[in-house]
């Protein structure tokens, strides 16, 4: 079933088209990988998803409802929540606060405050810590678990293992099965190849704003995805990760 249907989307930084005419359906339950180059457009995108950064033109459904025109919290509300680049936590307020600031606005449903923390053990002792004193893997957990505790049907990560070492980005990354047992779906954007070969269902490839290749991942070869991600410039073939 169709949860996301996305026609004909520019979103424009003042004068720049970041994303041009993407159409894009995301299917209920899934695990959607958005990749590309740096400034291909996947942030942008993600944000114009959440409500974030308005879109100039098209539309976006979700399930069935005209959203576009919604503000981001509203959209929590119907059960949309990103979990944006650079984690933007409230860096003043303690991480059980951080949490209780998205319990308010999201949904009701089987993620609650000790939820998350029942998740993310590592959280329980920072409880009360201010999110400015978190290390990156903790402040990642409380975005994440931000994210969560307003019972999302979908779910967006931008770029979560950015920055983290590869063993925090693996515990980052467990919580992907308990979020398929939830049939919560998820769309995320990540920049390292494998790791999307292993955990994504589908794969779309964004270049200079556009779609350029989409498919189930099972169908997809890693060189025609890197094929896609360079559009064929090999030159710049240097920012992917093996
Ligand atoms: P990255 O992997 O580096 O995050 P991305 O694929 O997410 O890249 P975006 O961050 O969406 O790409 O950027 C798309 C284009 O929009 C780029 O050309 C970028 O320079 C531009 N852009 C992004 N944010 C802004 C902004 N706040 N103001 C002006 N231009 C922006």
């Amino acid at each position: 079933m169709t949860q996301l249907e996305i026609r004909n989307l520019e979103v424009c930084h003042g004068l720049l088209k970041a994303v041009r005419g993407v159409d894009l359906d995301v299917n209920a339950g899934e695990v959607l990988a958005i990749v590309g180059a740096n400034g291909a457009g996947k942030t942008t995108l993600m944000r114009a998803i959440a409500g974030s950064h308005r879109a100039s033109k098209g539309s976006i459904h979700f399930n069935g409802q005209d959203i576009g025109a919604l503000p981001a919290h509203q959209r929590v509300k119907r059960g949309l929540s990103l979990v944006p680049e650079g984690r933007r936590l409230f860096p003043k307020m303690t991480v059980q606060e951080n949490l209780a600031v998205s319990a308010q606005i999201g949904r009701s449903g089987n993620w609650s405050i000790d939820s998350i923390f029942e998740v993310f053990e590592n959280l329980v002792k920072r409880r009360h810590a201010k999110a400015e004193t978190l290390s990156g893997g903790e402040q990642q957990a409380t975005a994440i678990g931000r994210a969560l505790v307003a019972n999302p049907e979908i779910i967006l990560l931008d770029e979560v293992s950015l920055g983290l070492s590869p063993a925090i980005v693996d515990r980052v990354y467990s919580i992907l099965p308990k979020l398929r047992a939830t049939a919560t779906t998820v769309v995320l954007v990540e920049q390292d190849l494998g790791r999307v070969l292993k955990v994504s269902d589908r794969i779309i490839c964004m270049l200079e704003g556009q779609v350029v290749l989409q498919g189930p991942t099972a169908e997809l070869t890693r060189e025609q995805i890197v094929e896609a991600y360079f559009g064929l410039k090999t030159s710049r073939k240097e920012k992917v990760q093996p």
